[in-house]
Order: C-alpha cells, then sequence, then structure tokens
C-alpha cells in the first residue's frame, strides 16, 4: 500500500477544469517533486490533500484512509513561510504539533542549531532573513507529527544563490531526519536535485504526462548540475513538458 495515493481526482472552479483524473502515489520516505507550468493546479492539488478544498470526483488515501476534507493530515510548508511575528523563533517551530515537551524542545533547538539558527533561537520572525525564515518554517514541518510533508514552491522567491543554499541545506537534513515528502516546483532542475521521483503534469487541465525515476545517488551535491547525465536527463524532461 502506497503511504499516500491520488486516484482519478477531477477539479474544477465553475468553468474553469484544473485538474482532469489525477492519478498518482507516494511510498513512504520517498521525495517526489509535481512538476508542471505556473497555472497548471499543482496549488490546487495540495489543497485538496490538505483538505482546504474537496474534488469534484477521485480519491485521495493516506495509509488506505481517506483524507478528502480533513485537514491536519499533512505537514503543510506554503509558498511564504508563514510564522506568528509575536513568537520567537523556537516558539514558531514548536507550534506545529503544539509540542511542548522538554524532548522536542530540544530537539528544535538541535535542528535550529545544525540549520545555522543557533543565534536566532530566541529572536523575532522579522530579525531574519527570508532564506533564514524558511529554514524556520521548514523544521516546524519537519518537528510536526504528520508523517507526510508537502512544500509548495518554497523556493521560488528567492535569489539563485540562496536558492542553491537552501537546496542543499534541505537534502541534508532529510539526509538526516527522513520523512516523506511531496514537493511542488515547476524548475527540472530542482526536481533533479532532490527528487526520487519526478511526476510531469500537463497544462490545465492537469493529468500526469510523464514519471521519472530519478538515478543520482544520495548524498547528492552542486557537482551534479554539470554532469552529462544530468543535462541529459533535464532535457528529456524539458521535452516531457513541452508534449
Ligand atoms: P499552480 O499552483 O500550478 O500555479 P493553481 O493551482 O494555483 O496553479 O491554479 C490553477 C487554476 O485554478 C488557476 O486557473 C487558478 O485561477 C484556479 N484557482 C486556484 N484556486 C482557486 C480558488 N480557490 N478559486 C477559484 N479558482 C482557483
Ligand atoms: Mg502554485
Amino acid at each position: 500500500m502506497s503511504h499516500l495515493t491520488v486516484r482519478h481526482l477531477t477539479k474544477g472552479f465553475g468553468q474553469n477544469k484544473v485538474l482532469s483524473d489525477l492519478n498518482f502515489s507516494v511510498e513512504k520516505e520517498e521525495f517526489v517533486s509535481i512538476l508542471g507550468p505556473s497555472g497548471s493546479g499543482k496549488s490546487t492539488i495540495f489543497n485538496l490533500i490538505g483538505g482546504i478544498l474537496t474534488p469534484e470526483t477521485g480519491e485521495i488515501l493516506l495509509d488506505g484512509e481517506t483524507i478528502i476534507g480533513k485537514r491536519g493530515s499533512i505537514g503543510f510548508m506554503p509558498q511564504t513561510p508563514a510564522l506568528l511575528p509575536w513568537r520567537t523563533v523556537l516558539q514558531n517551530v514548536l507550534l506545529g504539533g503544539e509540542l511542548q515537551g522538554e524532548k522536542d524542545r530540544d530537539k528544535a533547538v538541535e535542528m535550529l542549531k545544525k540549520a545555522g539558527l543557533g543565534d536566532y533561537i530566541q529572536a523575532r520572525p522579522d530579525e531574519l532573513s527570508g532564506g533564514m525564515k524558511q529554514r524556520v518554517a521548514f523544521i516546524r514541518a519537519l518537528l510536526s507529527p504528520q508523517s507526510l510533508i508537502c512544500l509548495d514552491e518554497p523556493f521560488s522567491a528567492l535569489d539563485e544563490l540562496t536558492r542553491l543554499e537552501m537546496q542543499k541545506w534541505l537534502l541534508s537534513i532529510l539526509g538526516e531526519y527522513r520523512r516523506t515528502v511531496l514537493f511542488v516546483t515547476h524548475s527540472i532542475e530542482e526536481a533533479l536535485f532532490l527528487s526520487d521521483r519526478i511526476i510531469v503534469l500537463s497544462p490545465k487541465p492537469a493529468h500526469v504526462t510523464a514519471e521519472f525515476t530519478v538515478p543520482f545517488k544520495r548524498p547528492r551535491n552542486e557537482s551534479l548540475f554539470l554532469e552529462e547525465e544530468f543535462l541529459k536527463w533535464k532535457r528529456s524532461i524539458y521535452f516531457s513538458l513541452k508534449k
């Protein structure tokens, strides 16, 4: 049984048909990217999985149980990190699962230190840069009790160098704290660098047009971007998006 199964999902807003017969699955501890053009319905997929929207037809199963219309079954990190400005960094990361125990607190502090935020544990969000805020939001998602974490284009607003730093950081932290991740992006390179598997969407109304199992060994580093094999994969995925 897959960890997450999406079957025959259809969703529209009035005349605007957004998803049409969408099918995919995510296995436990897998990192899967959904790659699709802007406006193809990627955020809509997350809103359906997160229970904020309900589909017209289809099933969404988490460990075999339906989660349609149920909020709170997944850990979610939105496009812009929603941190509470009046709380400290530490209070913000502990918020997700309403974790209070000393063990959770110690783990949070350890993760914040590893994320280079050791000096900012008691700081307020407005003292942080964009990249730092995202690391805080991501650690909050990692600490949440939900087994599936959904990330919606978390790095798209960052400049190129910060984005690369964040991607490397994400790989290293997941190497240490393995989780199941569903990641949305419109960047082929980002999907290839991070994922175990890539699901390619058609333009709206979206369905799955191709699926790629990424062969690159972990741990990965940025030299991968220059390898012939990487460029070859980038080209195939590019053409699958153009179809
Ligand atoms: P993506 O994340 O791939 O850029 P979205 O899922 O945000 O795409 O949007 C896909 C389509 O669905 C767009 O045409 C958008 O206008 C429409 N849409 C998304 N959410 C809503 C909503 N809550 N109400 C009405 N239309 C929506
Ligand atoms: Mg979106």
